[in-house]
Protein backbone atom coordinates (compact mmCIF):
# COMPACT_ATOMS: atom_id res chain seq x y z
CA UNK A 1 0.00 0.00 0.00
CA UNK A 2 0.97 3.69 -1.01
CA UNK A 3 2.55 5.68 2.18
CA UNK A 4 0.53 8.69 3.18
CA UNK A 5 1.39 11.82 1.44
CA UNK A 6 3.75 14.83 2.80
CA UNK A 7 1.50 16.85 1.18
CA UNK A 8 -1.47 15.96 3.77
CA UNK A 9 -0.37 17.35 7.29
CA UNK A 10 -0.96 20.36 8.97
CA UNK A 11 2.13 21.71 10.69
CA UNK A 12 1.20 20.60 14.16
CA UNK A 13 1.06 17.19 12.91
CA UNK A 14 4.33 17.68 11.40
CA UNK A 15 5.12 18.68 15.15
CA UNK A 16 3.47 16.27 16.87
CA UNK A 17 5.36 13.29 14.64
CA UNK A 18 8.56 15.19 15.23
CA UNK A 19 7.95 15.41 18.84
CA UNK A 20 6.75 11.81 19.49
CA UNK A 21 9.91 10.42 17.42
CA UNK A 22 12.20 12.05 20.17
CA UNK A 23 13.30 15.09 17.50
CA UNK A 24 13.49 18.51 18.58
CA UNK A 25 10.49 20.74 17.59
CA UNK A 26 12.92 23.04 16.70
CA UNK A 27 13.57 21.18 13.21
CA UNK A 28 10.06 21.68 12.39
CA UNK A 29 10.74 25.00 10.50
CA UNK A 30 13.48 23.63 8.46
CA UNK A 31 11.96 20.46 7.81
CA UNK A 32 8.66 22.06 6.56
CA UNK A 33 10.56 24.58 4.48
CA UNK A 34 12.67 21.50 2.83
CA UNK A 35 9.54 19.77 2.17
CA UNK A 36 7.86 23.14 0.19
CA UNK A 37 10.32 25.21 -0.94
CA UNK A 38 13.67 23.56 -1.34
CA UNK A 39 14.67 20.20 -0.25
CA UNK A 40 18.33 21.68 -0.10
CA UNK A 41 17.87 23.03 3.05
CA UNK A 42 17.45 19.63 3.98
CA UNK A 43 21.03 18.85 3.88
CA UNK A 44 22.05 21.68 6.24
CA UNK A 45 19.52 21.64 8.82
CA UNK A 46 17.76 18.62 9.18
CA UNK A 47 19.60 14.50 9.89
CA UNK A 48 19.96 12.30 7.47
CA UNK A 49 18.87 9.68 9.81
CA UNK A 50 15.01 11.73 10.17
CA UNK A 51 14.83 12.31 6.72
CA UNK A 52 15.47 8.82 5.78
CA UNK A 53 12.91 7.67 8.60
CA UNK A 54 10.28 10.33 7.23
CA UNK A 55 10.66 9.38 3.65
CA UNK A 56 10.29 5.69 4.65
CA UNK A 57 7.11 6.73 6.37
CA UNK A 58 6.18 9.01 3.40
CA UNK A 59 5.28 9.79 0.03
CA UNK A 60 6.80 12.52 -1.11
CA UNK A 61 5.99 12.32 -5.03
CA UNK A 62 3.54 15.32 -6.25
CA UNK A 63 1.14 14.10 -9.22
CA UNK A 64 2.19 14.78 -12.71
CA UNK A 65 1.12 17.00 -15.14
CA UNK A 66 0.53 14.74 -18.08
CA UNK A 67 -1.06 17.33 -20.66
CA UNK A 68 -1.20 21.36 -20.54
CA UNK A 69 -3.96 23.58 -22.39
CA UNK A 70 -3.86 27.47 -22.46
CA UNK A 71 -6.96 28.91 -23.43
CA UNK A 72 -7.24 32.53 -25.17
CA UNK A 73 -8.09 34.30 -22.60
CA UNK A 74 -5.32 32.88 -20.14
CA UNK A 75 -7.29 30.10 -18.46
CA UNK A 76 -5.07 27.01 -17.97
CA UNK A 77 -6.11 23.50 -17.66
CA UNK A 78 -4.10 20.92 -16.62
CA UNK A 79 -4.88 17.12 -16.79
CA UNK A 80 -3.14 15.63 -13.61
CA UNK A 81 -2.16 12.15 -13.14
CA UNK A 82 -1.90 10.66 -9.74
CA UNK A 83 0.25 7.51 -8.68
CA UNK A 84 -2.43 4.93 -10.01
CA UNK A 85 -2.55 6.31 -13.38
CA UNK A 86 -6.06 8.30 -12.51
CA UNK A 87 -6.29 11.57 -13.75
CA UNK A 88 -8.37 15.05 -12.83
CA UNK A 89 -8.53 18.50 -14.22
CA UNK A 90 -7.22 21.18 -12.62
CA UNK A 91 -7.69 24.25 -13.92
CA UNK A 92 -6.28 27.77 -13.24
CA UNK A 93 -8.24 30.92 -13.92
CA UNK A 94 -6.76 34.31 -14.20
CA UNK A 95 -8.35 37.21 -13.16
CA UNK A 96 -6.68 40.75 -13.59
CA UNK A 97 -3.16 39.66 -11.98
CA UNK A 98 -4.53 37.39 -9.71
CA UNK A 99 -5.47 33.29 -10.16
CA UNK A 100 -8.04 31.09 -9.05
CA UNK A 101 -7.47 27.71 -8.98
CA UNK A 102 -10.00 25.31 -9.58
CA UNK A 103 -9.61 21.67 -7.47
CA UNK A 104 -10.94 18.50 -8.14
CA UNK A 105 -11.67 16.20 -5.25
CA UNK A 106 -12.65 13.12 -6.87
CA UNK A 107 -11.81 10.80 -10.15
CA UNK A 108 -15.02 11.23 -11.69
CA UNK A 109 -18.23 12.03 -9.61
CA UNK A 110 -21.50 9.54 -8.83
CA UNK A 111 -24.07 12.73 -8.92
CA UNK A 112 -24.43 12.48 -12.67
CA UNK A 113 -25.83 16.14 -13.11
CA UNK A 114 -27.15 16.11 -16.72
CA UNK A 115 -25.28 19.15 -17.32
CA UNK A 116 -22.12 18.43 -16.76
CA UNK A 117 -19.31 16.47 -18.72
CA UNK A 118 -17.98 15.00 -15.77
CA UNK A 119 -21.40 13.79 -14.53
CA UNK A 120 -21.38 11.02 -17.69
CA UNK A 121 -18.25 9.74 -15.66
CA UNK A 122 -19.47 8.40 -12.76
CA UNK A 123 -17.70 7.90 -9.56
CA UNK A 124 -13.79 6.09 -9.98
CA UNK A 125 -12.68 7.27 -6.55
CA UNK A 126 -12.51 9.54 -3.82
CA UNK A 127 -9.07 11.84 -3.73
CA UNK A 128 -6.76 11.81 -0.90
CA UNK A 129 -6.08 15.08 1.41
CA UNK A 130 -2.29 15.16 -0.70
CA UNK A 131 -3.88 14.80 -3.81
CA UNK A 132 -5.98 17.53 -3.34
CA UNK A 133 -3.30 20.03 -2.01
CA UNK A 134 -1.11 17.94 -4.47
CA UNK A 135 -2.71 19.68 -7.21
CA UNK A 136 -2.60 23.07 -6.16
CA UNK A 137 1.50 22.82 -5.97
CA UNK A 138 1.89 21.22 -9.10
CA UNK A 139 -0.55 24.22 -10.60
CA UNK A 140 1.70 26.82 -8.37
CA UNK A 141 4.71 25.17 -9.88
CA UNK A 142 4.07 25.95 -13.38
CA UNK A 143 3.28 29.57 -12.68
CA UNK A 144 6.40 29.68 -11.14
CA UNK A 145 8.44 27.67 -13.67
CA UNK A 146 6.65 30.56 -16.33
CA UNK A 147 7.97 33.64 -13.63
CA UNK A 148 4.85 34.22 -13.18
CA UNK A 149 4.08 34.43 -9.46
CA UNK A 150 0.66 34.28 -7.90
CA UNK A 151 -0.06 36.86 -5.62
CA UNK A 152 -2.90 36.22 -2.88
CA UNK A 153 -4.33 32.89 -5.41
CA UNK A 154 -8.26 31.75 -4.42
CA UNK A 155 -9.31 28.05 -4.21
CA UNK A 156 -12.82 26.71 -5.61
CA UNK A 157 -13.40 23.49 -5.31
CA UNK A 158 -15.45 23.56 -8.31
CA UNK A 159 -13.70 20.64 -10.38
CA UNK A 160 -14.57 17.29 -10.91
CA UNK A 161 -15.96 15.62 -7.76
CA UNK A 162 -18.92 16.27 -5.10
CA UNK A 163 -16.67 17.58 -2.29
CA UNK A 164 -19.28 16.78 0.73
CA UNK A 165 -19.03 13.36 -0.93
CA UNK A 166 -15.28 13.10 -0.02
CA UNK A 167 -15.92 15.37 3.34
CA UNK A 168 -12.90 14.07 5.45
CA UNK A 169 -10.04 14.08 2.87
CA UNK A 170 -11.57 17.80 1.26
CA UNK A 171 -11.85 19.08 5.31
CA UNK A 172 -7.89 18.23 5.95
CA UNK A 173 -6.73 19.35 2.56
CA UNK A 174 -8.49 22.89 3.29
CA UNK A 175 -6.55 22.52 6.94
CA UNK A 176 -3.57 21.96 5.26
CA UNK A 177 -3.99 25.08 2.46
CA UNK A 178 -5.13 27.50 4.75
CA UNK A 179 -2.07 26.43 7.40
CA UNK A 180 0.10 29.54 7.01
CA UNK A 181 3.21 28.02 8.30
CA UNK A 182 2.95 26.21 4.81
CA UNK A 183 0.40 27.13 2.05
CA UNK A 184 -1.65 30.07 3.62
CA UNK A 185 -4.50 30.37 1.26
CA UNK A 186 -7.24 32.25 3.73
CA UNK A 187 -10.39 30.71 4.55
CA UNK A 188 -12.14 33.61 2.36
CA UNK A 189 -9.96 33.14 -0.45
CA UNK A 190 -11.75 29.03 -0.27
CA UNK A 191 -15.08 28.40 -1.87
CA UNK A 192 -16.75 24.81 -1.71
CA UNK A 193 -19.29 24.27 -4.22
CA UNK A 194 -22.09 21.49 -3.93
CA UNK A 195 -24.99 20.34 -5.30
CA UNK A 196 -26.34 19.56 -1.78
CA UNK A 197 -25.31 16.26 -1.01
CA UNK A 198 -27.55 16.52 2.64
CA UNK A 199 -25.51 13.99 4.60
CA UNK A 200 -22.01 16.32 3.73
CA UNK A 201 -24.20 19.68 4.51
CA UNK A 202 -25.12 18.16 8.03
CA UNK A 203 -21.67 16.87 9.63
CA UNK A 204 -19.61 20.47 8.78
CA UNK A 205 -19.43 20.97 12.54
CA UNK A 206 -15.54 20.46 12.27
CA UNK A 207 -15.13 21.51 8.75
CA UNK A 208 -12.89 24.62 8.42
CA UNK A 209 -15.10 27.73 8.07
CA UNK A 210 -15.01 28.66 4.10
CA UNK A 211 -17.31 30.51 1.52
CA UNK A 212 -19.87 27.95 0.46
CA UNK A 213 -22.20 27.61 -2.76
CA UNK A 214 -24.66 25.63 -4.07
CA UNK A 215 -25.93 24.50 -7.49
CA UNK A 216 -29.48 25.63 -7.64
CA UNK A 217 -29.90 25.75 -11.29
CA UNK A 218 -33.89 25.87 -10.39
CA UNK A 219 -36.15 26.79 -7.69
CA UNK A 220 -38.56 23.96 -8.49
CA UNK A 221 -37.78 20.46 -7.07
CA UNK A 222 -39.14 18.86 -9.93
CA UNK A 223 -37.40 20.65 -12.58
CA UNK A 224 -34.10 21.08 -10.70
CA UNK A 225 -33.66 17.10 -10.37
CA UNK A 226 -33.51 16.84 -14.04
CA UNK A 227 -30.75 18.77 -14.09
CA UNK A 228 -29.66 17.06 -10.34
CA UNK A 229 -31.05 13.58 -10.02
CA UNK A 230 -29.67 13.83 -6.45
CA UNK A 231 -32.62 16.73 -5.60
CA UNK A 232 -34.65 13.18 -5.26
CA UNK A 233 -33.16 12.33 -2.45
CA UNK A 234 -31.69 15.45 -1.15
CA UNK A 235 -34.42 17.97 -1.88
CA UNK A 236 -34.32 22.08 -1.84
CA UNK A 237 -36.79 21.74 1.17
CA UNK A 238 -34.19 19.85 3.19
CA UNK A 239 -30.73 21.51 1.89
CA UNK A 240 -31.55 25.08 2.07
CA UNK A 241 -32.40 24.95 5.94
CA UNK A 242 -29.19 22.80 6.13
CA UNK A 243 -27.37 25.49 4.41
CA UNK A 244 -28.93 28.21 6.46
CA UNK A 245 -26.90 26.76 9.62
CA UNK A 246 -23.59 27.66 8.38
CA UNK A 247 -22.45 30.22 10.35
CA UNK A 248 -21.74 33.41 8.31
CA UNK A 249 -20.03 36.68 9.08
CA UNK A 250 -21.42 40.34 8.48
CA UNK A 251 -20.04 40.64 4.85
CA UNK A 252 -20.30 36.52 4.14
CA UNK A 253 -22.85 35.31 1.76
CA UNK A 254 -23.95 32.03 0.24
CA UNK A 255 -23.74 31.91 -3.05
CA UNK A 256 -26.35 30.13 -5.08
CA UNK A 257 -25.06 29.14 -8.75
CA UNK A 258 -27.78 29.00 -11.27
CA UNK A 259 -27.21 28.03 -14.90
CA UNK A 260 -28.71 30.06 -17.47
CA UNK A 261 -30.26 27.41 -20.03
CA UNK A 262 -32.30 28.16 -22.89
CA UNK A 263 -35.90 27.87 -22.86
CA UNK A 264 -35.86 25.82 -19.42
CA UNK A 265 -34.96 27.68 -16.12
CA UNK A 266 -35.42 31.86 -17.31
CA UNK A 267 -39.00 32.51 -17.06
CA UNK A 268 -41.19 34.75 -14.66
CA UNK A 269 -41.77 32.14 -12.50
CA UNK A 270 -38.48 31.42 -12.42
CA UNK A 271 -37.90 34.79 -11.34
CA UNK A 272 -40.85 34.93 -8.65
CA UNK A 273 -39.50 31.15 -7.43
CA UNK A 274 -36.10 32.56 -7.14
CA UNK A 275 -37.46 35.85 -5.09
CA UNK A 276 -39.35 33.14 -3.20
CA UNK A 277 -36.42 30.84 -1.97
CA UNK A 278 -33.44 33.76 -1.70
CA UNK A 279 -35.59 36.83 -1.07
CA UNK A 280 -35.05 36.52 2.75
CA UNK A 281 -31.57 34.59 2.72
CA UNK A 282 -27.76 36.14 2.81
CA UNK A 283 -27.76 34.87 -0.68
CA UNK A 284 -25.95 36.14 -3.89
CA UNK A 285 -26.99 34.75 -6.92
CA UNK A 286 -24.45 33.68 -9.41
CA UNK A 287 -26.23 33.41 -12.94
CA UNK A 288 -23.41 31.27 -15.34
CA UNK A 289 -24.84 30.64 -19.34
CA UNK A 290 -24.34 27.39 -19.99
CA UNK A 291 -21.65 25.70 -21.32
CA UNK A 292 -22.27 23.51 -24.09
CA UNK A 293 -20.50 20.46 -24.58
CA UNK A 294 -19.72 17.69 -27.03
CA UNK A 295 -23.81 15.65 -26.91
CA UNK A 296 -25.13 17.92 -24.26
CA UNK A 297 -28.96 18.82 -24.85
CA UNK A 298 -28.98 21.94 -23.37
CA UNK A 299 -28.10 25.08 -25.12
CA UNK A 300 -26.79 28.67 -23.73
CA UNK A 301 -29.13 31.36 -23.84
CA UNK A 302 -28.32 34.81 -25.97
CA UNK A 303 -27.07 37.86 -24.22
CA UNK A 304 -30.48 39.55 -24.13
CA UNK A 305 -31.87 36.88 -22.70
CA UNK A 306 -29.54 36.77 -20.02
CA UNK A 307 -29.31 40.74 -19.62
CA UNK A 308 -33.68 41.06 -19.42
CA UNK A 309 -33.33 37.64 -16.95
CA UNK A 310 -30.65 39.09 -14.62
CA UNK A 311 -32.62 42.55 -14.42
CA UNK A 312 -36.31 41.24 -13.68
CA UNK A 313 -34.02 39.30 -10.57
CA UNK A 314 -32.40 43.06 -9.37
CA UNK A 315 -36.10 44.40 -9.90
CA UNK A 316 -36.67 41.83 -6.80
CA UNK A 317 -33.82 43.04 -4.79
CA UNK A 318 -31.78 40.27 -5.46
CA UNK A 319 -27.77 39.98 -5.09
CA UNK A 320 -27.00 38.80 -8.76
CA UNK A 321 -23.70 38.31 -10.25
CA UNK A 322 -22.91 37.32 -14.06
CA UNK A 323 -19.88 34.80 -14.35
CA UNK A 324 -18.29 35.57 -17.11
CA UNK A 325 -17.29 32.25 -19.06
CA UNK A 326 -13.58 31.79 -19.08
CA UNK A 327 -11.84 28.77 -21.02
CA UNK A 328 -14.67 27.55 -22.63
CA UNK A 329 -12.54 26.99 -25.94
CA UNK A 330 -10.59 23.99 -23.88
CA UNK A 331 -13.32 22.84 -22.15
CA UNK A 332 -12.31 24.09 -18.99
CA UNK A 333 -15.63 26.16 -18.28
CA UNK A 334 -17.89 25.01 -15.24
CA UNK A 335 -19.33 21.68 -16.47
CA UNK A 336 -17.41 20.45 -18.94
CA UNK A 337 -14.57 18.90 -17.15
CA UNK A 338 -14.12 15.69 -17.88
CA UNK A 339 -11.28 13.21 -19.42
CA UNK A 340 -12.80 10.43 -21.60
CA UNK A 341 -11.44 8.89 -25.04
CA UNK A 342 -14.38 10.63 -26.77
CA UNK A 343 -12.55 13.85 -25.44
CA UNK A 344 -9.21 12.91 -27.11
CA UNK A 345 -10.38 11.32 -30.22
CA UNK A 346 -12.40 14.75 -31.11
CA UNK A 347 -8.97 16.90 -30.42
CA UNK A 348 -10.39 18.08 -27.08
CA UNK A 349 -7.21 16.52 -25.57
S1 LIG B 1 -21.87 19.21 -11.45
FE1 LIG B 1 -20.47 18.62 -9.83
S2 LIG B 1 -21.68 17.17 -8.60
FE2 LIG B 1 -22.73 17.33 -10.58
S3 LIG B 1 -21.87 15.63 -11.80
FE3 LIG B 1 -20.67 17.49 -12.23
S4 LIG B 1 -18.92 17.34 -10.84
FE4 LIG B 1 -20.52 15.98 -10.05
Amino acid sequence: MLNPSAYSLTHLQWKDLLVSEGHSSHVLSFWLDGLYKNPELWARHVSQDLIQNLKAKFNFDLPTISKTQESEDGTVKFLVRFHDEMEVETVLIPFHKRFTVCLSTQVGCGMNCSFCYTGTQGLKRNLTAGEIVGQYLVAMNWLKAKNNLALNPSIVFMGQGEPLHNLTEVSQAIKVLNDTKLIGVGHRQMTLSTVGYLPGLKNLKDFPSINFALSLHSPFEEQRAKLIPVNERFPLSEVLPALDQIPLLKRQFITYEYLLIKDFNMSDEHVEGLHTLLGHRKAILNLIPFNPFPGSKWERPGIEEIESFKEKLVAKKLRVMVRTTKGDDILAACGQLKVNKFARNNGIY
